[in-house]
């Protein structure tokens, strides 16, 4: 019974826009009334024409041929710029993420402290506040607490450990060597390793970082 209710969720009917001012709530996946912004959850025309008849019809039948098809226009174009501010600020939560995520990456990568992460917020909001204010709020919810950056160095190092697992589980694989330089001046050898498991699952991942002192020549990287 409840499969029957969830197909029946799924389908709207364009004509419903003109003839009830109903549109459908694309995020919500639900039937979105263009006049009192209520949602309807079962997309039935049965419902849908109630709700109509109901609230608006007593106002809004006087909008007939282009009159109406220009008044649900304008409507839908308003619930669109509703969303679409919606979907944007999804997006931002993401990137802010993001962005919690990076940081913390460098702080472990220059074994600082975890609790470095508030002065380095601190830093970030100056400049902001200097360059940029108004988008003052989104650098403000990049989570920096020492809680937060120890919890992501952990995620980091397990998803490490997993890509690790991935590489001993490879069937073939090939290797790819780059060269680059630390803030020392030391040439770092990066060696990737790119191979397909027994399922032809594909991973490329950083398999190891050797240092190279002296001449970087291909002879001295076979060395390595
Ligand atoms: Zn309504």
């Amino acid at each position: 019974m409840k499969r029957k209710v969830d197909r029946e969720c799924r389908v709207f009917n364009k004509l419903w826009e003109l003839k009830y001012f109903f549109a459908k709530d694309e995020l919500k996946q639900k039937a979105y009334c263009l006049i009192c912004h209520e949602h309807l959850s079962v997309m039935k025309e049965y419902n849908i024409r109630r709700h109509y008849e109901t609230n608006h019809a007593p106002i809004y039948s006087k909008y007939t041929g282009k009159l109406r098809e220009d008044k649900v226009e304008s409507l839908k174009r308003t619930l669109q710029i509703q969303q679409g501010l919606i979907k944007k600020n999804f997006e931002n939560n993401e990137n802010v993420t993001r962005a919690g995520y990076e940081i913390t990456k460098i702080i472990s990568q220059h074994g600082k402290p975890f609790s470095d992460g508030m002065y380095i917020k601190n830093c970030i909001i100056e400049a902001v506040n200097c360059l940029c204010p108004l988008n003052s709020s989104l650098f403000d919810g990049i989570s920096l607490s020492a809680s937060s950056v120890s919890r992501r160095t952990e995620e980091l190092g397990k998803n490490i450990f997993t890509n690790c697992e991935k590489t001993s589980n490879m069937l073939w694989y090939s290797l790819a060597l780059d060269e680059s330089v630390d803030i020392s001046g030391t040439s770092q050898l990066l060696i990737f390793i790119r191979g397909v498991d027994e399922n032809i699952s594909i991973t490329e991942e950083l398999a190891s970082v050797c240092s190279i002192h002296g001449t970087t020549t291909g002879k001295d990287i076979l060395g390595h």
